[in-house]
């Protein structure tokens, strides 16, 4: 979202408010009115019902619009009249009666004021995207160190500017920014360290991209001071380049990760509708549900990641369309969360048991709407990930990818285009565990994994297919293309340099490729054999190499 659609968002926000407010007056009215009828003697159950669910919606919205003393006393009512409800009462006393009518007359004073934090929390967000290729400006005073760590980074498909000062960074800063700034943090023939300069330049402070630090000594005040700088990550060198690449893909998968998708199921049309406008203004996809009956439809058309659900609504109460959700075995994790003014403990319980996984009590501002959002998507993103991506490289785990070489050999088969599927091994792997340990193994495999997310397309899917074997699928490729790209990736891997306790060593790979144009007969799953006859090929040949299957 750009600068003119967050204040178009932020605009409609405040419109909508406004219109709220401006309706406000006829409501209480209509609400006062009912008051007084159900005051004269025996009042009908459908004017209290009426009025306890005018009021309860009164409680929630105008607490949302930020006001918080008509919010409570409209939900101190709904709670006198949910009483009488309860009793059956059938008749209101004198002293009832007019204690309502005042109360009711009350709620006017109290439309007038609102409650400034309440109001002020809505906040859109600045999020800058990142370059296709990533921009990285690598500040360093030692030549060769800079220059070696520059090849290393280019081999992983970064674009890497150098500054040999921080001043001059600085400079370019005022106009220009980058991806991610690299620091190294003592800076000789200036006598400088990086993390108190840093806090000194307002240009380089303004970035606002990750920070990742590289150090010879490591001392505890300059690691404290890139902390307070929001630092993301702290290397000692000589730089174990896997590593530190390791990081800065997770850094910028968390920042590339699709919004996240909310669908909000609400019968009050105005509360609905802000909340809406509040998630999107932070780049949260949001859609209201308009037909409770569609509700299925919509979530299967839109994916929701989470379902705000009313609790109370005319037609179809919350716990009714969530237990209809989770009768769907393919949305059983779907989260689903309450958003209601239930304040009754015993309510929300037996509301939860009906396939909820939590509860937000409304009124709820703009702020709290979006942590809350925020954070229980993504821990249902990290479950989600658990289960089919594997931990050490994050790549899908061997049931995944087997599934995924099946389905795209499928789609191409029938619309007949290009699919290469690519079976990697690292050679003599068993040596690189006994000579530096299984930890060290465990990076060398995850740098594999990182060089090949960063070399392919976002179209590619990649799996890890046993201990140090990776399946790797490029559709829209044939074997000659997918020849290149692993050949060139072959080539950067054995060019790496891993560090172990002072000692450096290099690592290569083998690779088997089998393209569905020359074996038009096989499935997904021969396909791979035939890629890994290919591996298995190569190895012979002597490792380190790109060996394509035989044409059927
Ligand atoms: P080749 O060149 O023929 O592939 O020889 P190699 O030594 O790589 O092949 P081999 O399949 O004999 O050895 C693979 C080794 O990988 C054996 C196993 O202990 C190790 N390994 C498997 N999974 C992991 C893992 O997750 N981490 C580490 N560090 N090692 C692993
Ligand atoms: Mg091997
Ligand atoms: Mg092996």
């Amino acid at each position: 979202m750009n600068e003119n659609q967050r204040k178009e968002v932020s605009n409609r926000v405040a419109q909508l408010r406004a219109d709220y407010v401006a309706r406000l007056p006829s409501e209480l009215a209509a609400l006062s009115s009912l008051g007084e009828s159900v005051r004269a003697g025996e009042p009908d159950r459908g004017d209290l019902q009426s009025l306890h669910h005018r009021l309860h919606k009164l409680a929630g919205t105008g607490g949302s619009f930020g006001l918080t003393e008509l919010s409570a006393k409209a939900r101190a009512l709904e709670r006198r009249v949910e009483r009488w409800l309860d009793e059956g009462l059938d008749t209101i006393d004198d002293a009832a009666g007019r204690a309502l009518v005042e109360d009711l007359g009350a709620l006017h004073a109290a439309a007038g004021k609102t409650d400034p934090v309440l109001q002020s929390s809505f906040l859109p967000r600045k999020k800058t995207p990142v370059s296709e290729v990533a921009q990285i400006w690598l500040v360093e005073d030692d030549p060769e160190v800079g220059r070696q760590l520059r090849y290393q980074l280019e081999s992983f498909n970064y674009s890497v500017r150098m500054f040999e000062s921080i001043d001059e960074a600085g400079r370019i800063a005022e106009t220009e920014r980058p991806d991610l700034l690299i620091l190294d943090v003592m800076f000789e023939a200036e006598g400088e360290n990086s993390t108190e300069k840093m806090s000194r330049c307002p240009a380089l402070n303004r970035l606002e991209c990750p920070l990742l630090f590289v150090t010879s000594h490591d001392d505890f005040m300059s690691r404290v001071r890139a902390a307070r700088l929001g630092a993301m990550g702290y290397f000692i060198k000589p730089i174990d380049v896997p590593r530190l690449v390791n990081r800065m893909a997770q850094i910028f998968d968390q920042r590339r990760a699709p919004p996240q998708r909310v669908l909000i199921v609400d019968d009050d049309a105005d509360l609905a509708e802000h909340m809406r406008l509040v998630l999107m203004a932070q780049d949260i996809r949001a859609e209201v549900l308009s037909r409770p009956r569609d509700i299925m439809e919509e979530i299967a058309a839109f994916r929701p990641e989470l379902v705000l659900m009313d609790m109370h609504m005319p037609e179809f109460s919350g716990p009714d369309l969530a237990g209809v959700i989770r009768q769907h075995e393919n949305y059983a994790n779907l989260p689903v969360v309450y958003l209601s003014a239930e304040t009754d403990i015993k309510q929300q319980v037996r509301a939860m048991d009906r396939g909820a996984d939590d509860f937000l009590s409304k009124p709820i501002s703009d702020f709290q709407l979006v942590a809350a959002v925020r954070a229980r998507i993504a821990r249902a993103r990290r479950l989600d990930e658990q289960i089919s991506k594997d931990s050490l490289t994050g790549l899908l785990k061997h049931a995944s990818i087997k599934e995924a070489v099946d389905m795209n050999v499928r789609h191409a088969h029938r619309v007949g285009a290009p699919i290469t599927v690519a079976m990697l091994d690292i050679d003599h792997f068993k040596e690189v565990n006994d000579s530096y340990g299984h930890a060290i193994g465990d990076v060398v495999i995850a740098a594999v994994a990182t060089l090949l997310r960063q070399r392919l397309r976002q179209s590619d899917i990649i799996g890890r297919y046993g201990g140090e074997e990776f399946v790797a699928v490029l559709p829209e490729c044939d074997v000659g293309n997918a020849k290149r790209v692993l050949g060139d990736i072959r080539e950067r891997f054995s060019s790496l340099g891993f560090s172990h306790g002072g000692q450096t060593f290099k690592c290569t790979i083998s690779i088997g490729l089998a393209s569905a144009s020359q074996h038009p007969e096989s499935d997904g799953a021969e396909l791979l054999v035939t890629a890994d006859e290919a591996l298995f090929k190569a190895k012979r040949g002597g490792r380190n190499q790109v060996c394509e299957a035989k044409p059927a």
